[in-house]
């Protein structure tokens, strides 16, 4: 008999972090659901890919101009699934419309088929043409569950193809928003459509003969999604999780960068992929460093109001993991200068923390932590502080922090990352024109700008005829390997003095009209 363990869970609701309350109840979808929402979206697709990109484009604006229109609604779904606070929760619309704005503008141009050279073969015409893919699945994390969806959406979509999302089993509801503003904004019910469910959902999505997958989500799941894509060799873009790195030297203007790394890593109550997870400081500024994060970290205000600066964790599994780390750093000989405890009462608080005297050997250093904890570690110089921050699996994105512009760019060129700010952090992901991924465990390929835009086409390449011979002076003739031609050929294209060469072009033009 079936025990209660086995028996597969039919629907998930997804509850508030802060109260626990029921924000929202939906199915639990197994393969059957799941493949049937391809066809569906197969179909759909048919449709949309005969519309002209300038149609695909007015579309997404209308897609833009909603989710403006309904941004504070969607920012409290967000806050009710998350626990978020609300400033944050909102500007994940101004992110999404200000990315569809640019699909908007880009799209048309940057998806119309170019013209391609042709070499020797001058005689013919060459293109190439950006086919869709058909139907992506796009499974989306619960940390930036309306700005992730939206682009992993919006993007196959201004590319002519449909999409079946899958959004993390704790947003819902904020994947159901998507579903509505993309439905409004295109009119078409079934060009995205919704698989809710939990990771065995995700695992049916990418067996449902989609085209392609789009994840987000960590590495450990990437893993498992990559093996799961490779038994249909379908193809996968993975954004990962991060560890990303800040590098202050000794130049920088330290108040600013103090700022900067308390923001950076305790934004998002630190679960953001590319949250500020490692500080390397160099040792002639890093006391007055440390004691200047520790004061502006003291202002940082975590709790549940909307208008806190740090929000709750997801649900109980993060806090554990972010305690963990820090108890086990602690053991290890790290000192905890500020923070490093639960905070009490409802929804899943945990104090800013900032720990200092931490090395390699820590988890705290080498996992990624997904809280609001700041680990800084004393370096000697730039070379030790790029060694460190390349020793990780994972390579996200990171930060230098200097006042001099070519020590900034001798930095940034060594670091093994799909992004580096300079004086900064997080706000690379903002602009939409860069190409958002990391390396290693990060993930592979990219998001956003025209390389993101690209992951959700076909390449076609299509020769055609400029002028039409009644034969080619490459195809067989009796009695020749067509050595004679290729002789003529080689001396035409890389033969040595003009001479030879225009002879070898002539002796190629009497082989072509004979
Ligand atoms: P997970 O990897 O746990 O989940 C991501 C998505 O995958 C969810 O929808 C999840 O569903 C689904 N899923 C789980 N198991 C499977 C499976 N076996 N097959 C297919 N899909 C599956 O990540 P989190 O949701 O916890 O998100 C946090 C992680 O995402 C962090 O590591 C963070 O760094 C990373 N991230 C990366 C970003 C980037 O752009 N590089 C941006 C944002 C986050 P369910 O939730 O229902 O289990």
């Amino acid at each position: 008999m079936e025990t209660e363990g086995e028996r597969r869970r039919e629907r998930l609701s997804s509850r508030n972090p802060l109260t626990g309350d029921e924000v929202g109840d939906f199915p639990i979808m197994g393969p059957e659901e799941v493949r049937g929402l391809v066809d569906t979206a197969r179909a759909a697709q048919a449709e949309w890919s005969r519309r002209s990109l300038e149609e695909r484009a007015a579309a997404l604006d209308r897609v833009r101009r909603l989710t403006a229109e309904r941004s504070e609604e969607i920012a409290r779904v967000i806050r009710a699934e998350t626990g978020k606070v609300l400033g944050e929760a909102l500007f994940e619309t101004v992110v999404a419309c200000d990315y569809l704005d640019y699909l908007t503008r880009t799209a048309p141009k940057a998806l119309l088929a170019r013209r391609a050279g042709t070499g020797w073969l001058s005689h013919r015409r060459a293109r190439v043409v950006y086919d869709p893919f058909g139907v992506v699945g796009a499974i989306t994390p619960w940390n930036y569950p309306f700005t992730i969806s939206m682009s992993s959406v919006g993007t196959p979509v201004a590319a002519g193809n449909a999409v079946v999302l899958k959004p993390s089993e704790y947003t819902p509801a904020t994947g159901q928003l998507v579903i509505e503003l993309f439905a409004e904004g295109t009119g078409m019910e079934n060009l995205v459509v919704l698989a809710t469910g939990d990771g065995g959902t995700g695992e049916a999505l990418i067996e449902a003969g989609v085209d392609k997958i789009a994840f987000t989500g960590s590495a450990e799941t990437g893993k498992k999604v990559m093996a799961k894509a490779a038994g249909s060799l379908t193809p996968v873009v993975l954004e990962l999780g991060g560890k990303d790195a800040m590098i202050v030297c000794e130049d920088a203007d330290i108040e600013r960068a103090a700022r900067g790394a308390v923001w950076g890593a305790f934004y998002g109550c630190g679960q953001v992929c590319m949250s500020v997870e490692r500080a390397y400081v160099a040792d002639g500024v890093y006391n007055q460093f440390v004691e200047a994060v520790v004061a502006e970290a003291r202002r940082v205000r975590t709790s549940d109001e909307p208008e806190a600066m740090v929000g709750s964790l997801i649900a109980p599994f993060q806090l554990e993991k972010v305690e963990s780390q820090v108890r086990d750093a602690q053991t290890r000989g790290a000192r905890v200068l500020l923070g490093g405890r639960p905070i009490k009462g409802p929804g899943h608080f945990y104090e800013p923390t900032v720990v200092v005297d931490v090395d390699h050997g820590m988890d705290l250093m080498r996992e990624e932590t997904f809280g609001p904890v700041l680990p800084i570690m004393r370096v000697r110089d730039e070379k030790e502080a790029v060694q460190l921050a390349n020793d990780s699996p994972f390579g996200l994105d990171a930060s230098i922090w200097t006042r001099d512009p070519a020590r900034a760019r001798r930095i940034a060129g060594q670091l093994r990352v799909g992004s580096v700010v300079v004086n900064d952090h997080l706000i690379n992901y903002t602009i939409p024109d860069l190409p958002f991924g990391g390396v290693g465990h990060s993930g592979f390929g990219r998001v956003h700008g025209l390389e993101g835009l690209r992951e959700f086409v076909r390449p076609k390449a299509w020769v055609e005829d400029r002028l039409a011979l009644k034969r080619e002076p490459y195809w067989f003739e009796e009695g020749s390997s067509g050595e004679g031609l290729v002789r003529s050929l080689l001396k035409f294209r890389h033969g040595q003095g003009t001479l030879r060469r225009v002879g070898a072009a002539l002796g190629m033009l009497r082989g072509m009209k004979r």
